[in-house]
Protein backbone atom coordinates (compact mmCIF):
# COMPACT_ATOMS: atom_id res chain seq x y z
CA UNK A 1 0.00 0.00 0.00
CA UNK A 2 1.65 3.65 -1.02
CA UNK A 3 0.95 4.78 2.52
CA UNK A 4 3.78 2.20 3.80
CA UNK A 5 6.43 4.17 1.77
CA UNK A 6 5.51 7.17 3.33
CA UNK A 7 5.68 5.46 7.08
CA UNK A 8 8.62 7.14 9.67
CA UNK A 9 11.20 3.92 10.07
CA UNK A 10 9.96 3.00 13.11
CA UNK A 11 11.08 -0.04 14.37
CA UNK A 12 8.22 -2.60 15.60
CA UNK A 13 10.09 -4.46 17.97
CA UNK A 14 11.51 -1.13 19.97
CA UNK A 15 7.83 0.57 19.62
CA UNK A 16 6.41 -2.68 21.57
CA UNK A 17 9.00 -2.46 24.05
CA UNK A 18 8.30 1.54 24.66
CA UNK A 19 4.98 0.67 25.40
CA UNK A 20 5.53 -2.44 27.86
CA UNK A 21 8.31 0.32 29.52
CA UNK A 22 5.30 3.44 29.50
CA UNK A 23 3.04 0.94 30.96
CA UNK A 24 5.10 -0.32 33.68
CA UNK A 25 6.43 3.19 34.57
CA UNK A 26 2.57 3.76 35.32
CA UNK A 27 2.30 0.99 36.91
CA UNK A 28 5.36 1.06 39.14
CA UNK A 29 7.19 -1.88 38.25
CA UNK A 30 10.95 -1.72 38.60
CA UNK A 31 13.46 -2.90 36.05
CA UNK A 32 13.81 -6.11 37.41
CA UNK A 33 10.09 -6.89 37.02
CA UNK A 34 9.88 -5.20 33.22
CA UNK A 35 12.83 -6.33 31.90
CA UNK A 36 11.93 -9.61 31.24
CA UNK A 37 8.87 -8.70 29.34
CA UNK A 38 10.96 -6.87 26.82
CA UNK A 39 12.60 -9.98 25.22
CA UNK A 40 11.26 -13.19 23.76
CA UNK A 41 11.55 -16.67 24.69
CA UNK A 42 12.37 -17.84 22.25
CA UNK A 43 13.09 -17.27 18.20
CA UNK A 44 13.41 -19.73 15.52
CA UNK A 45 15.20 -19.18 11.94
CA UNK A 46 14.67 -21.71 9.63
CA UNK A 47 15.44 -22.09 5.31
CA UNK A 48 12.63 -23.31 3.29
CA UNK A 49 13.83 -25.33 -0.17
CA UNK A 50 10.68 -25.61 -1.99
CA UNK A 51 10.53 -26.52 -5.52
CA UNK A 52 8.49 -24.08 -7.62
CA UNK A 53 6.15 -25.44 -10.42
CA UNK A 54 8.57 -24.81 -12.86
CA UNK A 55 10.84 -26.87 -11.35
CA UNK A 56 13.57 -24.52 -9.76
CA UNK A 57 14.22 -24.82 -6.12
CA UNK A 58 13.78 -21.35 -4.05
CA UNK A 59 14.63 -21.34 -0.63
CA UNK A 60 12.55 -18.88 1.58
CA UNK A 61 13.03 -17.61 4.86
CA UNK A 62 10.56 -18.73 7.93
CA UNK A 63 10.19 -17.58 11.59
CA UNK A 64 8.36 -18.49 14.80
CA UNK A 65 8.97 -16.01 18.26
CA UNK A 66 7.01 -17.42 21.00
CA UNK A 67 7.17 -14.74 23.00
CA UNK A 68 5.53 -15.48 26.46
CA UNK A 69 4.43 -18.45 28.00
CA UNK A 70 3.95 -17.01 31.79
CA UNK A 71 -0.37 -17.13 31.22
CA UNK A 72 -0.16 -20.72 28.88
CA UNK A 73 1.37 -21.91 25.61
CA UNK A 74 2.27 -19.70 22.90
CA UNK A 75 -0.72 -17.92 20.51
CA UNK A 76 -0.50 -16.06 17.40
CA UNK A 77 -1.13 -16.11 13.63
CA UNK A 78 1.44 -17.37 10.60
CA UNK A 79 2.07 -14.30 7.86
CA UNK A 80 2.93 -14.71 4.51
CA UNK A 81 4.07 -11.43 3.13
CA UNK A 82 7.25 -9.91 1.56
CA UNK A 83 8.17 -7.82 4.63
CA UNK A 84 8.09 -10.51 7.24
CA UNK A 85 11.51 -10.67 8.94
CA UNK A 86 12.49 -10.74 12.67
CA UNK A 87 11.75 -7.42 13.99
CA UNK A 88 8.37 -7.59 13.10
CA UNK A 89 7.65 -11.18 13.88
CA UNK A 90 8.98 -10.72 17.48
CA UNK A 91 6.86 -7.12 17.63
CA UNK A 92 3.61 -8.95 16.62
CA UNK A 93 4.44 -12.22 19.15
CA UNK A 94 4.72 -9.59 21.72
CA UNK A 95 1.63 -8.00 20.77
CA UNK A 96 0.06 -11.40 21.40
CA UNK A 97 1.27 -11.68 24.91
CA UNK A 98 -0.63 -8.78 25.48
CA UNK A 99 -3.35 -9.38 23.49
CA UNK A 100 -4.12 -12.62 25.13
CA UNK A 101 -3.56 -11.19 28.32
CA UNK A 102 -6.03 -7.73 27.70
CA UNK A 103 -8.87 -10.48 26.76
CA UNK A 104 -8.08 -12.91 29.58
CA UNK A 105 -7.49 -15.93 27.60
CA UNK A 106 -4.74 -18.67 28.92
CA UNK A 107 -2.35 -18.12 26.21
CA UNK A 108 1.05 -16.20 25.63
CA UNK A 109 2.14 -14.89 22.61
CA UNK A 110 3.78 -16.07 19.89
CA UNK A 111 3.83 -15.22 15.52
CA UNK A 112 5.10 -16.75 13.02
CA UNK A 113 5.78 -16.17 8.85
CA UNK A 114 7.10 -16.74 6.08
CA UNK A 115 8.72 -13.92 4.11
CA UNK A 116 6.96 -14.62 0.25
CA UNK A 117 4.25 -12.95 -1.73
CA UNK A 118 1.57 -15.63 -1.77
CA UNK A 119 -0.25 -13.77 -4.28
CA UNK A 120 2.36 -14.85 -6.46
CA UNK A 121 2.26 -17.96 -5.72
CA UNK A 122 -0.16 -21.25 -6.59
CA UNK A 123 -1.87 -23.38 -4.61
CA UNK A 124 1.02 -26.07 -5.02
CA UNK A 125 3.90 -23.84 -4.28
CA UNK A 126 1.88 -22.43 -1.19
CA UNK A 127 1.38 -25.96 0.06
CA UNK A 128 4.95 -27.07 -0.54
CA UNK A 129 5.70 -23.91 1.16
CA UNK A 130 3.62 -24.27 4.41
CA UNK A 131 4.47 -28.27 4.67
CA UNK A 132 8.30 -27.52 4.84
CA UNK A 133 7.52 -24.82 7.25
CA UNK A 134 5.66 -26.78 9.46
CA UNK A 135 7.91 -29.60 9.35
CA UNK A 136 10.52 -27.41 10.54
CA UNK A 137 9.09 -26.02 13.21
CA UNK A 138 7.23 -29.54 14.62
CA UNK A 139 9.27 -29.54 17.58
CA UNK A 140 8.25 -26.29 19.16
CA UNK A 141 4.29 -26.42 18.18
CA UNK A 142 1.60 -28.39 19.31
CA UNK A 143 -1.71 -27.74 21.50
CA UNK A 144 0.26 -27.27 24.85
CA UNK A 145 3.29 -25.49 23.36
CA UNK A 146 2.44 -23.12 20.84
CA UNK A 147 -0.26 -22.94 18.14
CA UNK A 148 -0.80 -21.09 15.02
CA UNK A 149 -3.52 -19.32 13.57
CA UNK A 150 -4.23 -17.44 10.02
CA UNK A 151 -3.07 -14.00 10.06
CA UNK A 152 -2.31 -11.20 6.62
CA UNK A 153 -1.51 -14.07 3.33
CA UNK A 154 -2.64 -17.00 5.12
CA UNK A 155 -6.28 -18.69 5.70
CA UNK A 156 -8.31 -21.55 6.77
CA UNK A 157 -6.75 -23.80 3.75
CA UNK A 158 -3.11 -23.23 4.90
CA UNK A 159 -3.86 -24.19 8.50
CA UNK A 160 -5.63 -27.43 7.24
CA UNK A 161 -1.87 -27.86 5.82
CA UNK A 162 -0.05 -27.06 8.59
CA UNK A 163 -2.54 -29.63 11.03
CA UNK A 164 -2.02 -32.61 8.27
CA UNK A 165 1.62 -31.99 8.33
CA UNK A 166 1.57 -32.36 12.05
CA UNK A 167 -0.61 -34.96 12.29
CA UNK A 168 0.81 -37.57 9.88
CA UNK A 169 4.22 -37.25 11.03
CA UNK A 170 2.81 -37.85 15.06
CA UNK A 171 1.01 -40.78 13.71
CA UNK A 172 -2.51 -38.91 15.25
CA UNK A 173 -4.78 -36.39 13.81
CA UNK A 174 -3.86 -33.34 15.97
CA UNK A 175 -6.54 -30.91 15.28
CA UNK A 176 -5.85 -28.47 19.11
CA UNK A 177 -2.26 -27.77 17.20
CA UNK A 178 -3.71 -25.06 15.09
CA UNK A 179 -6.39 -22.60 15.13
CA UNK A 180 -8.73 -21.21 12.36
CA UNK A 181 -9.25 -23.99 10.30
CA UNK A 182 -11.81 -25.78 8.30
CA UNK A 183 -14.92 -26.20 10.01
CA UNK A 184 -15.15 -29.98 8.69
CA UNK A 185 -11.79 -30.47 10.38
CA UNK A 186 -12.25 -29.23 13.80
CA UNK A 187 -12.38 -25.64 13.17
CA UNK A 188 -15.02 -23.38 14.67
CA UNK A 189 -17.91 -21.77 13.48
CA UNK A 190 -17.74 -18.36 13.57
CA UNK A 191 -13.89 -17.78 13.31
CA UNK A 192 -13.97 -16.69 9.79
CA UNK A 193 -15.97 -13.17 11.01
CA UNK A 194 -14.31 -13.38 14.26
CA UNK A 195 -12.11 -10.56 13.99
CA UNK A 196 -14.84 -8.41 12.48
CA UNK A 197 -17.52 -9.09 15.55
CA UNK A 198 -15.33 -8.53 17.85
CA UNK A 199 -14.30 -4.77 15.65
CA UNK A 200 -18.00 -4.52 15.77
CA UNK A 201 -18.63 -5.26 19.74
CA UNK A 202 -15.81 -2.66 20.23
CA UNK A 203 -17.45 0.08 17.88
CA UNK A 204 -21.21 -0.50 19.38
CA UNK A 205 -18.94 -0.24 23.01
CA UNK A 206 -17.12 3.62 22.12
CA UNK A 207 -19.98 4.69 20.38
CA UNK A 208 -22.12 4.19 23.62
CA UNK A 209 -19.61 5.51 25.94
CA UNK A 210 -19.21 8.49 23.63
CA UNK A 211 -22.80 8.84 23.81
CA UNK A 212 -23.04 8.89 19.30
CA UNK A 213 -25.42 6.53 17.27
CA UNK A 214 -23.67 3.75 15.65
CA UNK A 215 -26.58 3.28 13.04
CA UNK A 216 -26.32 5.98 10.19
CA UNK A 217 -22.65 6.76 11.13
CA UNK A 218 -19.72 6.91 8.30
CA UNK A 219 -17.62 4.73 8.18
CA UNK A 220 -14.87 3.66 6.30
CA UNK A 221 -12.46 0.11 6.40
CA UNK A 222 -8.94 0.31 5.13
CA UNK A 223 -8.50 -3.46 3.93
CA UNK A 224 -10.67 -5.73 1.87
CA UNK A 225 -9.42 -8.91 3.53
CA UNK A 226 -10.33 -11.38 6.13
CA UNK A 227 -10.59 -8.72 8.85
CA UNK A 228 -11.59 -5.56 6.22
CA UNK A 229 -14.46 -7.27 4.71
CA UNK A 230 -16.11 -8.87 7.71
CA UNK A 231 -16.19 -5.60 9.56
CA UNK A 232 -17.17 -3.52 6.55
CA UNK A 233 -20.22 -6.30 6.56
CA UNK A 234 -20.89 -6.52 9.68
CA UNK A 235 -21.05 -2.80 10.16
CA UNK A 236 -23.52 -2.25 7.66
CA UNK A 237 -25.80 -5.02 8.88
CA UNK A 238 -25.61 -3.30 12.03
CA UNK A 239 -27.18 -0.30 10.28
CA UNK A 240 -23.91 2.21 9.39
CA UNK A 241 -23.32 3.74 6.42
CA UNK A 242 -20.23 2.50 4.65
CA UNK A 243 -18.96 4.91 2.73
CA UNK A 244 -15.12 3.88 1.84
CA UNK A 245 -13.66 0.43 1.95
CA UNK A 246 -10.10 -0.38 -0.15
CA UNK A 247 -8.14 -2.86 -1.07
CA UNK A 248 -3.84 -2.62 -1.89
CA UNK A 249 -4.94 -1.27 -5.53
CA UNK A 250 -6.46 1.58 -3.76
CA UNK A 251 -9.76 2.64 -2.47
CA UNK A 252 -13.40 3.23 -3.78
CA UNK A 253 -15.82 5.80 -1.69
CA UNK A 254 -19.74 6.35 -2.08
CA UNK A 255 -20.81 9.07 0.40
CA UNK A 256 -24.27 7.43 0.41
CA UNK A 257 -22.86 4.35 1.59
CA UNK A 258 -21.50 1.08 -0.13
CA UNK A 259 -23.23 -2.83 0.21
CA UNK A 260 -19.78 -4.33 1.47
CA UNK A 261 -21.36 -7.40 -0.21
CA UNK A 262 -21.51 -6.16 -4.11
CA UNK A 263 -18.22 -5.00 -3.64
CA UNK A 264 -16.91 -7.80 -2.80
CA UNK A 265 -18.36 -9.91 -5.65
CA UNK A 266 -16.78 -6.87 -7.88
CA UNK A 267 -13.41 -7.53 -6.43
CA UNK A 268 -13.64 -11.45 -6.61
CA UNK A 269 -15.05 -10.82 -10.46
CA UNK A 270 -12.16 -7.87 -11.23
CA UNK A 271 -9.61 -8.91 -8.92
CA UNK A 272 -10.17 -5.90 -7.09
CA UNK A 273 -12.51 -3.12 -5.21
CA UNK A 274 -11.40 -0.27 -7.63
CA UNK A 275 -13.95 0.07 -10.78
CA UNK A 276 -16.65 -0.68 -8.39
CA UNK A 277 -19.70 0.74 -10.34
CA UNK A 278 -21.10 4.44 -9.37
CA UNK A 279 -18.22 4.74 -6.34
CA UNK A 280 -15.25 7.37 -6.93
CA UNK A 281 -11.68 6.02 -6.96
CA UNK A 282 -9.45 7.01 -4.37
CA UNK A 283 -6.13 6.32 -3.21
CA UNK A 284 -5.30 4.69 0.77
CA UNK A 285 -3.83 8.10 2.04
CA UNK A 286 -6.71 10.01 0.53
CA UNK A 287 -9.47 7.18 2.01
CA UNK A 288 -7.94 7.21 5.41
CA UNK A 289 -8.05 11.35 5.80
CA UNK A 290 -11.92 11.02 4.41
CA UNK A 291 -14.59 12.91 7.11
CA UNK A 292 -16.05 10.19 8.94
CA UNK A 293 -17.27 8.99 12.82
CA UNK A 294 -15.39 5.69 11.89
CA UNK A 295 -12.26 4.83 10.72
CA UNK A 296 -11.05 1.24 10.60
CA UNK A 297 -7.61 0.55 9.45
CA UNK A 298 -7.38 -3.34 8.63
CA UNK A 299 -4.81 -3.82 6.44
CA UNK A 300 -1.32 -3.80 8.07
CA UNK A 301 1.14 -1.82 10.15
CA UNK A 302 2.40 1.78 9.89
CA UNK A 303 -0.76 3.39 8.10
CA UNK A 304 -0.92 5.99 10.45
CA UNK A 305 1.70 8.19 10.56
CA UNK A 306 3.23 11.40 11.41
CA UNK A 307 2.42 12.83 8.03
CA UNK A 308 -1.05 11.61 8.16
CA UNK A 309 -1.60 11.76 11.47
CA UNK A 310 -3.25 15.65 11.12
CA UNK A 311 -5.53 15.05 8.54
CA UNK A 312 -7.38 12.34 9.94
CA UNK A 313 -10.90 13.67 10.70
CA UNK A 314 -12.48 10.42 12.02
CA UNK A 315 -14.61 10.80 15.62
CA UNK A 316 -13.27 7.26 16.01
CA UNK A 317 -10.72 4.88 15.22
CA UNK A 318 -11.05 1.00 15.97
CA UNK A 319 -7.66 -0.86 14.84
CA UNK A 320 -8.82 -3.94 13.09
CA UNK A 321 -5.02 -4.22 11.82
CA UNK A 322 -1.94 -5.12 14.28
CA UNK A 323 0.11 -1.73 15.04
CA UNK A 324 -1.92 0.65 12.38
CA UNK A 325 -0.81 3.70 14.09
CA UNK A 326 2.67 4.74 14.99
CA UNK A 327 3.85 5.98 18.04
CA UNK A 328 4.16 9.40 16.95
CA UNK A 329 1.03 9.73 15.21
CA UNK A 330 -0.91 8.22 18.39
CA UNK A 331 0.20 10.81 20.44
CA UNK A 332 -1.29 13.03 17.61
CA UNK A 333 -4.71 11.35 17.83
CA UNK A 334 -4.72 11.91 21.08
CA UNK A 335 -4.13 15.25 21.23
CA UNK A 336 -6.70 15.81 18.52
CA UNK A 337 -9.63 14.40 20.63
CA UNK A 338 -9.70 11.47 18.29
CA UNK A 339 -11.03 8.08 20.38
CA UNK A 340 -8.46 5.23 19.78
CA UNK A 341 -9.68 1.62 20.46
CA UNK A 342 -5.94 -0.25 20.21
CA UNK A 343 -5.68 -3.23 18.71
CA UNK A 344 -4.47 -5.07 21.75
CA UNK A 345 -8.14 -4.67 22.69
CA UNK A 346 -10.04 -4.21 19.06
CA UNK A 347 -8.68 -7.01 17.12
CA UNK A 348 -8.80 -9.77 19.21
CA UNK A 349 -12.08 -11.28 18.42
CA UNK A 350 -9.83 -13.84 16.06
CA UNK A 351 -8.08 -14.67 19.06
CA UNK A 352 -10.54 -15.09 21.39
CA UNK A 353 -12.73 -17.06 19.01
CA UNK A 354 -9.32 -19.48 18.47
CA UNK A 355 -9.55 -19.97 22.21
CA UNK A 356 -12.85 -21.08 21.51
CA UNK A 357 -11.69 -24.00 18.49
CA UNK A 358 -8.96 -24.94 20.64
CA UNK A 359 -11.34 -25.96 23.84
CA UNK A 360 -13.47 -27.43 21.46
CA UNK A 361 -10.98 -29.40 19.74
CA UNK A 362 -9.65 -30.64 23.13
CA UNK A 363 -13.02 -31.79 24.16
CA UNK A 364 -14.15 -33.20 20.55
CA UNK A 365 -17.58 -31.29 21.17
CA UNK A 366 -18.49 -28.60 18.96
CA UNK A 367 -20.70 -25.65 19.86
CA UNK A 368 -23.58 -23.55 17.70
CA UNK A 369 -22.74 -20.61 15.44
CA UNK A 370 -25.06 -18.76 17.79
CA UNK A 371 -23.08 -19.59 21.39
CA UNK A 372 -19.84 -19.26 19.68
CA UNK A 373 -21.29 -15.33 19.08
CA UNK A 374 -22.72 -14.99 22.42
CA UNK A 375 -19.41 -16.19 24.07
CA UNK A 376 -17.26 -13.92 21.91
CA UNK A 377 -19.61 -10.67 22.59
CA UNK A 378 -19.16 -11.24 26.33
CA UNK A 379 -15.61 -11.56 25.99
CA UNK A 380 -15.32 -8.84 23.72
CA UNK A 381 -17.14 -6.32 26.00
CA UNK A 382 -16.28 -7.54 29.46
CA UNK A 383 -12.67 -6.79 28.00
CA UNK A 384 -13.38 -3.42 26.90
CA UNK A 385 -14.87 -2.65 30.19
CA UNK A 386 -11.79 -4.29 32.01
CA UNK A 387 -9.64 -1.64 29.83
CA UNK A 388 -12.06 1.62 29.87
CA UNK A 389 -11.89 1.32 34.30
CA UNK A 390 -8.15 0.40 34.32
CA UNK A 391 -7.83 3.36 32.15
CA UNK A 392 -10.50 5.65 34.00
CA UNK A 393 -8.70 4.54 37.27
CA UNK A 394 -5.43 5.07 35.99
CA UNK A 395 -6.19 8.95 34.30
CA UNK A 396 -4.34 7.69 30.94
CA UNK A 397 -6.33 6.84 27.37
CA UNK A 398 -7.29 3.24 26.24
CA UNK A 399 -4.11 2.02 24.56
CA UNK A 400 -2.06 3.10 27.83
CA UNK A 401 -4.78 1.42 29.68
CA UNK A 402 -5.00 -1.81 27.35
CA UNK A 403 -1.29 -2.24 27.60
CA UNK A 404 -1.31 -1.54 31.87
CA UNK A 405 -3.84 -4.23 32.17
CA UNK A 406 -1.98 -7.31 29.83
CA UNK A 407 0.96 -6.29 31.52
CA UNK A 408 -0.87 -6.21 35.03
CA UNK A 409 -1.61 -9.71 34.46
CA UNK A 410 1.51 -11.34 32.87
CA UNK A 411 3.40 -9.80 35.73
CA UNK A 412 0.81 -11.09 38.02
CA UNK A 413 1.41 -14.73 36.47
CA UNK A 414 5.24 -14.58 36.08
CA UNK A 415 5.26 -13.32 39.63
CA UNK A 416 2.94 -16.64 41.09
CA UNK A 417 5.02 -19.05 38.77
CA UNK A 418 8.29 -17.43 39.83
CA UNK A 419 11.69 -17.55 38.24
CA UNK A 420 12.77 -21.07 37.09
CA UNK A 421 16.56 -21.71 37.48
N1 LIG B 1 -3.61 -13.35 13.55
C1 LIG B 1 -4.63 -12.98 14.49
C2 LIG B 1 -4.12 -11.89 15.41
O1 LIG B 1 -3.19 -11.19 15.10
C3 LIG B 1 -5.22 -14.17 15.23
C4 LIG B 1 -4.25 -14.97 16.00
C5 LIG B 1 -4.84 -16.26 16.59
O2 LIG B 1 -6.01 -16.51 16.43
O3 LIG B 1 -4.06 -17.00 17.22
O4 LIG B 1 -4.70 -11.63 16.44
Amino acid sequence: MSVVLEAEQENPFEAVCRWIDRASAILGYDESTSRPLKHPRRCVIVSLPVEMDDGRVEVFTGYRVQYDTARGPCKGGLRYHPNVNLDEMKALAAYMSIKCAVVDIPFGGGKGGVACDPTRLSHRELERITRRYTAEIFDIIGPDKDIPAPDVGTNAQVMAWVMDTISMKRGYLEPGTVTGKPVPLGGSRGREEATGRGILVVAREAFAHLGMPLEGARVVVQGFGNVGWNTARLLHEAGARVVAVSDVHGGVYHPEGLVPRLVREHRDRTGSVVGYPGARTLTNSELLELECELLVPAAIENQITRSNAHAIRARVVVEGANAPTTLQADEILRRRGVFVVPDILANAGGVVVSYFEWVQDRYGYFWREDQVRTRLEDKMRQAFRDVMELSTQLGVDLRTGAYCLGVQRIVEARRLRGLYA
